[in-house]
């Protein structure tokens, strides 16, 4: 086996071992290969495993990575978890499966008229700044409520919430406070967890976890 396949299945069996010790359902936290920055042998690897959920966080390269392959992989999906300008819009819609980090209203906006436009209803994720940090993208929790409503009133398909804790504190209470919000707003996905905490998200209520290094190594 290849060390990415290697990867794949070690990761796979930790996610559903803390699926059983959590009491969650086995297969309720999936999988999302974050494979921005890597190779396209590393990309043929992880498809050659079986994968095929995968996380994108630019548009461009995105389309560098997975155009070619959407054809000869229906089941295909691509998230998108990096901040999204309206001027890309159109080709996230196009190439995406589920956008992961509405955070404001223009962005709905354009969201929900461009899907109109190619008669997609893509699910989202409402990316959430849980840390209140300056310079990261995401809506505040205090406002999250208010854009969550303007977002099904324009008819946008949002299933959850994602967050990306600030660095230097503990992962685990922003995992709770994303999971308190989801609950507010009857909303069932939680994106949260990556390589260094994907194992604290699962018992607090992850239905995606974002996992880059820990599969393919080192981003180039
Ligand atoms: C890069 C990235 C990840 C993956 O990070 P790793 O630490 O490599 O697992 C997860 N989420 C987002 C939003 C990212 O940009």
């Amino acid at each position: 086996m290849s060390s990415i396949a290697e990867n794949f299945s070690d990761i796979q069996r930790r996610i559903r071992k803390a699926e059983k010790l959590s009491g969650r359902e086995e297969g309720s936290a999936r999988l999302v290969a974050v494979s921005k920055m890597q190779s396209p042998s590393a990309i043929e690897e992880a498809l050659a495993c079986g994968h095929r959920l995968f996380g994108e966080n630019k548009v461009q390269e995105a389309q560098e990575h997975w155009a070619h392959h959407k054809s000869n992989y229906p089941d295909l999906h691509l998230h998108l978890i990096g901040p999204l300008q309206t001027n890309k819009v159109k080709d996230a819609v196009a190439l995406f499966d589920c956008i992961e980090t509405v955070d404001r209203e223009k962005l709905v906006d354009a969201l929900a008229e461009e899907m109109k436009k190619q008669g997609r209803d893509l699910p989202c994720l409402i990316q959430v700044n849980t840390g209140e940090e300056d310079q990261k993208s995401g809506v505040l929790p205090a406002h999250l409520p208010k854009l969550y409503a303007y977002a099904i009133e324009k008819g946008l398909n949002v299933t959850g919430l994602m967050c990306i804790p600030p660095v230097e504190e503990p992962s685990a209470l922003h995992f709770a406070l994303l999971l308190k919000l989801a609950k507010s707003l009857n909303v069932k996905d939680l994106s949260m967890g990556m390589s260094n905490d994907y194992l604290r998200a699962v018992p607090l209520g992850a239905t995606y976890v974002r996992v880059g290094t820990a599969l393919f190594g080192s981003r180039s």
